[in-house]
């Protein structure tokens, strides 16, 4: 199987099903199917595109950007979607770093790629294509042939590409759509960038591989989502846990009909059990689902099903994914058996084939026994949930005592008063190493320091508790929405 095969299929199974949903189109899936033909044979006569050569795509969610991700993949050509939010500075360093031989991009987009690279410009998707060749030009291709190369948000240093082959990224997709009860008459809603992995290869590929329709808007708005989902009756929502805390913050969230939502998928970073709780409450919904994974794993790794919110919330699960292991392992290595704290390993089908051009960097994280180390601390409890505590690189060590950045977090979220908080460590003479939070407050305060400080001494142990505080309008986040906090100091 393959990704074009995808296609085809449903062409052939819902000719007439809704594939496609944006502002300027309603694409069938014979219709998305024939026009993502029209658009790959245009780019092999007019730009030479074939095999393994690396495309990028540099625009917002569009009809033109789900168009242009199937025509590279129907070639045998590589895909490389880059964040619209990137400059063109950022955009550059990836253009060079793959060696891109074409740019697909739209409006303001495409006169910044346009100085860097060959680019077509596709502003007019439906108009265009319709000028354009039918003639059926579907590579050759196996499943273990790369077909996308996905740029990791990094948070850490400059973007690493990651590449997968199909045989991956149908391996995530299936998974998906077992997990997540994918139908054909499921109606994906997309408002996360599908330059991320799970946007991509989680909803796009998990819906493509069932025939469910996917209503594909350019970004987050709160007041859109809760629109488009009365509009279009859509079943199934991923989001980042900031895109929901918004959602949940619209003031007629009450009034607003969102009974069609099957799924609210959250993940790609932590959600507090409090946040849980808000969410639950003011969406009147039991159908919150947890996703934890990384983009080198596919991005697959563990889910939490709603049933299990009741117990466990704040939790990523107590099992791996659809053809995906998750174990704890100690800083030798060694598996950590039972309740304990450690590092996630992953082992799954969906895991990258490695970083573009980094052999070294690959070695580094992914063993030659398949398991991936993820970067993320966590605590297993009695019961098998994990909990995750922060990234292993951010473990602050104070005193030659290790403090979980994450507990800290989790504490302070708690607190009425505090709508975002980032804990981190800052080098301290004696100590090594310092607990400090920079805190967004919803409301203002004389003394941050005083009122968190008492409010945390019943809650954790002295060492743990934030020796500095600081206050920020918004946290530093990358164009994925995570947390930078190499930014803060
Ligand atoms: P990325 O490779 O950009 O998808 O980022 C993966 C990282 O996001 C993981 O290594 C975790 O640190 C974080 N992450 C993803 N999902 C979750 C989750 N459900 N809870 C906590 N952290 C998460
Ligand atoms: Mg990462």
């Amino acid at each position: 199987m393959n990704i074009p095969k995808l296609l085809a299929v449903n062409a052939r199974k819902f000719p007439a099903g809704e594939a496609l949903i944006t502002a300027d189109c309603r694409l069938s899936w014979s219709e998305l199917h024939d026009q993502s033909l029209r658009l790959a044979a245009y780019l092999h006569e007019q730009y030479q595109i074939s095999a393994g050569d690396r495309v990028a795509l540099y625009m917002p969610n569009s009809y033109s950007w789900v168009l242009g991700y199937f025509a590279v993949i129907n070639l045998g050509a590589i895909v490389v979607p880059v964040n619209a939010r990137l400059t063109s500075a950022e955009l550059e360093y990836i253009l060079g770093d793959c060696d891109a031989r074409l740019v697909i991009a739209q409006g303001e987009y495409a006169h910044r790629a346009s100085a860097l690279s060959t680019c077509l410009r596709l502003d007019q998707p439906a108009a265009q294509v319709a000028e354009m060749h039918a003639r059926w030009l579907v590579a050759d291709m196996d499943s273990e042939q790369p077909c996308t190369l996905l740029y990791t948000s990094g948070t850490t240093g400059k973007p690493k590409g990651v590449l997968f082959h199909h045989h991956a990224l149908l391996t995530v997709a299936t998974a998906s759509a077992v997990e997540m009860d994918m139908r054909p008459y499921s109606r994906l809603l997309h408002m996360m960038p599908l330059t991320h992995s799970a946007p991509l290869n989680v909803f796009l590929l998990g819906g493509t591989y069932v025939g469910a329709a996917h209503v594909v808007l350019p970004e987050f708005h709160p007041t859109l989502l809760l629109d488009t989902v009365e509009k279009e009756r859509t079943t199934h929502f991923f989001g980042a846990p900031v895109a929901f805390m918004m959602t949940a913050q619209q003031p007629d969230i009450a009034e607003r009909d969102i009974s069609s939502m099957q799924y609210w998928i959250y993940g790609g970073g932590p959600m507090s059990t409090e946040q849980l709780e808000i969410l639950a409450d003011r969406m009147q919904t039991d159908r919150l689902y947890c996703v934890y994974g990384l983009t080198e794993a596919g991005p697959s790794g563990s889910i939490m099903m709603p049933a299990e919110h009741a117990s466990k919330a704040g939790s990523i699960g107590c099992r791996g994914a659809l053809h995906t292991e998750l174990r704890l392992v100690d800083e030798q290595g060694n598996e950590v058996i039972g309740e304990g704290t450690g590092q996630i390993q992953i082992r799954t089908e969906g895991m990258m084939l490695g970083y573009w051009n980094k052999p070294d960097a690959t070695a580094e994280c992914l063993h030659s026994d398949g398991w991936l180390d993820s970067g993320d601390l966590a605590r297993r409890d009695a019961a098998g949930y994990y909990w995750v505590l922060g990234r292993a690189k951010e473990l602050i060590i104070s005193g030659g005592v290790n403090v979980y950045p994450r507990e800290i977090e989790v504490a302070l979220e708690a607190h009425p008063n505090v709508a975002e908080v980032a804990v981190f460590g800052v080098p301290h003479p004696q100590w090594g190493e310092t607990v400090k939070a920079v805190v967004v407050v919803r409301e203002p305060v004389a003394d941050l320091h005083a009122e968190l400080s008492a409010y945390l001494e019943p809650l954790l142990a002295d060492y743990k508790r934030p020796r500095l505080y600081a206050e920020m309008d918004m946290l530093p986040r990358n164009a994925n929405g995570k947390v930078m906090k190499h930014q803060l100091s």
